[in-house]
């Protein structure tokens, strides 16, 4: 410790830190924290606050706070160093470097909080950004060093311009005041609230401050004749102990008389007093002795020693009726409690030598809530805990809309997941995104305050596809819906088309049959319209034959060899015309169409191996050819022998992309000593365009033969 800089003024502070650390610590934590110091100071140089004094007063401020609710000494390093990464030339590799990966951990977290923007006020974007800055947190000593660094922010705003002040007080009171009492941690959230408010309105501030004041000279008279009487009473019992006078929260008196529209008197004539004593049985026998001295006022007792307040709270409370009538608000309590009523879930990072420090932060901030329940008896703090539990280990992320809305949504959700959350139609129209305008595929996972844009098109539909990826209820029900209507009428058109063209093979048509037997048709077979009798014939539910004799009066089924029209296709029919991939007919290929229940027609090649397992059920069988002009590709499938040697894949691969055609998948079906076997999975537009990609496949060196076959 020879290096421990002396506490002189002109010190930054870092003197009466180490004096602090000193009482706490173990001398060998010290010296990361003094090279902390050295490091933050040169990389600060030169710089200095609005108020004139050098930077790197600011960061050791900071750590002072977190000394004084006795953080361990990763934290302290890292509050130190908070602003190195953003503010000067050094990197977070540096401090990875220098102090660890932990520190560095730590410092990372606390700029990224710095870079989220906090615009509107509602109430509702206030906590919802309060819930983001929690899930962005990994470690919970990122959101106490940024507590620190507001608070002292805070106290030392004045320099700033008017607007700037006032932005930066309500801040404080919309967002860190209340994560401060989230967390519990009081001694925080008292301050953070009176600098807000003393910031955001100076003239009330100092009204209110003025009154105080003025009844503060008799106050302080008769606090500290009372404090004496309870400090000779405890003597007497031989009753070691603190008797503090309390001192009043501005802004707590504010609110009372703004929300509760109760005159500032009643209020402040009320004496507050804290006394700490050592272990739980002192509490209650010195809530006798100050019973014994002032008579107590019925009703006033509690007990939240035995029953704690939801945040863990814990401390006896009484009034008594003091000199003249006067109330004296009287709490008692453990040195122990009041750590926790002050410091919440920052009284998890006392140090303590015995205990080994392997537990991880999240770990201790679990300890901390598994305390608070073990303290709860009653059932409404369970929701409480709850919630809290929810705000430390959040399932959620939160993005920003371009307006700069909050949006919650679970973890993994994609950008096609936000647009179904901004509005069903936006989702059903979306056809690309903007991640902090930048363009990602749709499928992209979205990470807490990204900024996310949807483009939409008129006329988009939702994509099957992504079904695979998204993630909430909402866009999966959307899709599944949607895609339900569009299967509905795919398959009525269909249907009608199946139903015409066999129709047609008995010389008759759906004009012929006319609406009349149409009519008495439907209710004998007990449908509701012409479009669900189309819909069940296009998904194979209803037979396009046996219906098209039934509605042309033909009941004696001897005369199926009429079945030679056939049915057009193009690949653009949707979902209810499909190909199968057993033997990946492309356009040019003998054909045929299978009927099959519920999913419309698949298509089969005439050779391929499959057909036989159908011939039991002739009926379904439909006879199909292919449109003139088809403008889509199709999958297909071919095979080659090559000869081992290396590249060659690669070789096979150029070849075929050089035939503009894409390979969706490669699969190695064997290999010998001297000779592999691959299959590729390709796009191909036809018959002519296969042709010459394994014309050209064929005539590569390495390449023995190349095939496509059935099945
Ligand atoms: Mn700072």
């Amino acid at each position: 410790m020879s290096k421990l800089p002396g506490a002189s003024k002109r010190d930054h502070g870092v003197g009466r830190l180490m004096e602090t650390l000193k009482s706490y610590l173990p001398a060998e934590q010290l010296v990361q924290i003094i090279a902390a110091y050295e490091f933050g100071a040169i990389a600060h140089k030169g710089q200095t606050r609005k108020t004139g004094e050098a930077y790197i007063t600011h960061p050791v401020a900071v750590a002072q706070e977190l000394a004084n609710m006795h953080l361990d000494s990763q934290a302290i390093t890292a509050a130190i160093l908070h602003d190195v990464v953003e503010d000067t030339s050094a990197t977070l590799e540096d401090i990875t470097e220098n102090f660890g990966n932990e520190v560095a951990l730590l410092v990372d977290g606390v700029s990224k909080l710095d870079q989220i923007q906090f615009h509107s006020r509602a109430e509702a974007q206030a906590e919802s950004f309060r819930k983001m800055m929690l899930a962005m947190i990994e470690d919970i000593r990122v959101i106490l060093v940024k507590l620190a660094d507001r608070l002292h922010n805070m106290q030392t705003l004045g320099a700033m311009p008017r607007d700037k002040v006032k932005r930066i007080a309500r801040e404080t009171l919309d967002i860190y005041a209340p994560i401060a009492n989230r967390l519990g941690i009081n001694r925080l959230k008292v301050q953070l609230e009176d600098l807000g408010f003393k910031h955001l309105h100076p003239f009330r501030y100092r009204v209110l401050e003025n009154t105080l004041k003025k009844s503060k000279g008799s106050q302080r008279q008769i606090v500290k004749r009372i404090s004496e009487e309870f400090v000779n009473a405890m003597a007497r019992e031989d009753i070691t102990g603190e008797v503090i006078g309390r001192q009043k929260h501005l802004y707590s008196i504010y609110k009372k008389m703004a929300e509760k529209k109760r005159l500032l008197s009643d209020i402040v004539d009320v004496y507050g007093f804290r006394i700490v004593v050592d272990d739980v049985n002192t509490c209650y026998q010195t809530l006798g002795l100050v019973h014994g001295l002032y008579k107590p006022m019925p009703g006033r007792f509690k007990d939240y020693i035995a029953i704690p307040r939801i945040n863990g709270y814990q401390s006896l409370h009484t009034t008594l009726f003091g000199p003249k009538g006067l109330p004296l608000e009287v709490q008692i309590r453990t040195r122990q409690m009041d750590r926790v009523a002050e410091a919440g879930v920052a009284s998890h990072w006392l140090y303590k030598a015995d205990k080994k420090t392997d537990a991880t932060p999240q770990r201790r901030a679990r300890e901390w809530l598994a305390n608070l329940a073990e303290l709860q008896q009653t059932g409404t703090s369970e929701e409480f805990l709850e919630s809290v539990k929810v705000d430390l280990f959040p399932d959620k992320i939160y993005v920003f809309t371009p307006k700069g809305d909050i949006m919650p949504l679970p973890k993994g959700a994609t950008t096609v997941d936000f647009a179904y959350a901004v509005h069903t139609d936006i989702g059903n129209r979306c056809i690309a995104a903007k991640i902090n305008r930048g363009l990602v595929p749709l499928r992209t996972e979205l990470q807490n305050s990204q900024t996310v844009q949807i483009i939409t098109a008129r006329g988009a539909k939702p994509n099957p596809n992504w079904l695979t990826f998204v993630r909430t209820a909402k866009a999966r029900t959307a899709i599944r819906h949607h895609m339900k209507n569009l299967l509905s009428t795919e398959s009525a058109d269909l249907g009608k088309r199946l139903l015409d063209r066999t129709l047609k093979d008995l010389g008759s048509s759906l004009r012929k049959v006319g609406k009349v037997r149409m009519k008495a048709a439907l209710e004998e077979l007990g449908l509701k319209d012409n479009a669900e009798l189309f819909e069940q014939v296009g998904l194979g539910q209803r037979l396009a034959p046996l219906t098209a004799r039934f509605l042309a009066g033909i009941n004696e089924d001897g005369e199926s060899e009429a079945n030679t029209a056939s049915l057009v296709i193009a690949g653009t029919e949707g979902m209810v015309v499909s190909y199968a991939k057993c033997c990946y007919p492309i356009p040019g290929d003998d054909v045929m169409g299978y009927l099959t229940a519920g999913r419309g027609v698949v298509i089969h090649r005439n050779c391929c191996g499959n057909l036989s397992n159908f011939r039991k059920h002739p009926e379904k069988w439909i006879s199909v050819t292919w449109e003139k002009d088809i403008d889509r590709e199709f999958s297909c499938q071919i095979q080659t022998d090559t000869l081992n040697k290396p590249g060659v894949l690669a070789e096979v691969a150029a070849t075929i992309a050089d035939c503009s055609s894409n390979i969706e998948q490669v699969e190695v079906l064997g290999r010998h000593e001297d000779c592999s076997m691959l299959s590729f999975l390709l796009q191909v537009t036809d018959r002519i365009h296969l042709a010459k990609i394994m014309r050209n496949v064929r005539s590569m060196s390495n390449v023995i033969r190349v095939s496509r076959d059935c099945a």
